[in-house]
């Protein structure tokens, strides 16, 4: 018989009644049995509002930065951050598709249309490469805190910066957050690719002069050679999607703009109106980052979702079973094969699981299929066109509605929109197209 982390399957499904339908990949709704009291669940961990904070003032050092080298920041002060808008369109088809009634509003978080990369990755990657380069020039005497940031695009950095190397593995994003901004800065970049990237983002980051590696096999596999290859060299920081704590804190920085945001458009949040929010999840840093940041700030009031793919639920077995990343979903015999590039990972990170043990409210798992029918249903609806990843946010407002517990008129939904724009034209329609006819084929 078969011994899965010294537990028969009989066994594991005995004490797991949800693993019946995610083993056979059927959309799965989990709600979290470990979830606890805010100031009960953080009182265990390290990381505060503190830590977020400093993350932020670091991203504002570098505003100037980031305005002369990508004059695409400038609008918005060479702060890379995304709109929050209203999406009532699509949440009347939602309402048509799933034959149920929101009454409250549903709210996108337009992360597909942040600067420079156009995917939530470009919070924590870009992050990260900040603040090594950062260490770099003021450890070489060639920068301070009190500087315009803006030296950084002269030619002696570049030429400092060119002395070093960074390295990350990617199912494709973070691939290309950390390219384009490594590229730029100067470093020298390797990009561990998995099997699942789409050609496309391999082609731009060559172009960009950034080495693509590619392997064979899935998103561990990629992660697990990045971080061989900068082990073995001293002048190399490798980018560790599993583990960053930098990565991390980047990502969290959204919650402190997403409570300004909010306040503009007169959304109050707090236990009469809470804020439920949904995000497609991979490894588990970038909605991991975000949701630890809505926790610090909203408490109680906000509750937060993850969402994969049924063949990649990952961080869902990590946090059901309590062994994170000692855990596969090949494992249980699920195949880690999706459309959802973006959420393609078989093994979930086990310092974001570990951190958000109590926090997070739920996960949920989304069939390909239906992510192409929302994609479809979004451009005809409000003209957004999102790669497949990250319309895996959607259903979680129809799961919300119905849980007895979460009966509350004045609820915000927030759903995290991850990544998109970059896609060139041909695969947004392809995408489209695809989604079309998966729902003509659905009676
Ligand atoms: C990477 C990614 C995610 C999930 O982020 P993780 O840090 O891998 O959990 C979601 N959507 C898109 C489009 C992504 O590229």
């Amino acid at each position: 018989m078969k011994i899965i982390h010294g537990k028969t399957l009989e066994e594991w499904k005995r004490d797991n009644p949800n693993l019946h339908t995610i083993m056979e990949t059927e959309e799965t709704f989990w709600r979290n049995p470990k979830y606890k009291d805010f100031e009960e669940a953080v009182s265990k961990l390290s990381i505060t509002l503190a830590d977020v904070k400093e993350a932020e003032e670091r991203l504002i050092r570098f505003a100037p930065y980031l305005i002369k080298a990508f004059p695409e920041t400038e609008e918005a002060n060479g702060v890379i951050e995304s709109r929050t808008i209203r999406i009532p369109k699509m949440k009347k088809a939602m309402e048509n598709h799933y034959k149920m009634q929101v009454n409250q509003e549903v709210f996108l978080k337009a992360d597909n249309l942040l600067p420079i990369s156009g995917s939530i990755k470009a919070r924590g990657g870009i992050y990260e490469v900040l603040k090594y380069a950062e260490r770099i020039a003021i450890d070489n005497g060639m920068l301070s805190y009190d500087d315009d940031y803006s030296i950084l695009t002269n030619k002696s950095f570049g030429e400092l910066f060119s002395q070093y190397s960074i390295a990350v593995g990617s199912t494709g994003n973070l691939g290309l957050s950390i390219g384009i901004i490594s590229a730029k800065l100067g470093f020298n970049v390797f990009v561990h690719m998995s099997a699942d990237a789409k050609e496309w983002k391999k082609d731009l980051l060559k172009e960009k002069g950034v080495t693509v590696i590619e392997y064979n096999s899935d998103y561990s596999k990629a992660v697990t050679e990045g971080r061989r290859q900068a082990q073995a060299n001293e002048n190399m920081h490798f980018i560790d999607d599993e583990n960053s704590k930098d990565l991390f804190l980047g990502y969290a920085v959204a919650a402190l703009r997403l409570q300004k945001q909010l306040e503009e458009l007169g959304i109050v949040v707090d236990e009469e109106n809470p804020l439920f929010v949904y995000l497609p999840c991979g490894v588990g840093g970038g909605p991991g980052g975000v949701a630890f940041g809505l926790k610090l700030i909203f408490k109680d009031s906000v509750h937060c979702f993850f969402a994969e793919p049924t063949h990649s639920p990952a961080m869902l077995l990590g946090l059901l079973t309590g062994l994170h990343e000692k855990v596969s979903v090949q494992d249980f015999d699920i195949d880690n094969v999706t459309e959802a590039d973006g959420l393609a990972v078989g093994r979930p990170s086990g310092f974001v699981g570990k951190l958000l043990e109590e926090l997070i409210s739920g996960v949920y798992t989304v069939e390909d299929e239906h992510l192409f029918q929302l994609l479809t249903m979004l451009v005809d609806t409000e003209n957004i066109n999102l790669e497949p990843s990250a319309l895996a946010g959607f259903p979680g407002v129809i799961h919300i509605i119905n849980q007895p517990d979460f009966q509350y008129p004045h609820a915000t939904h927030l759903v995290w929109a991850t990544g998109g724009s970059m896609l060139p034209e041909k695969m947004k329609k392809e995408n489209y197209e695809k989604g079309k006819s998966y729902r003509k084929n659905k009676t």
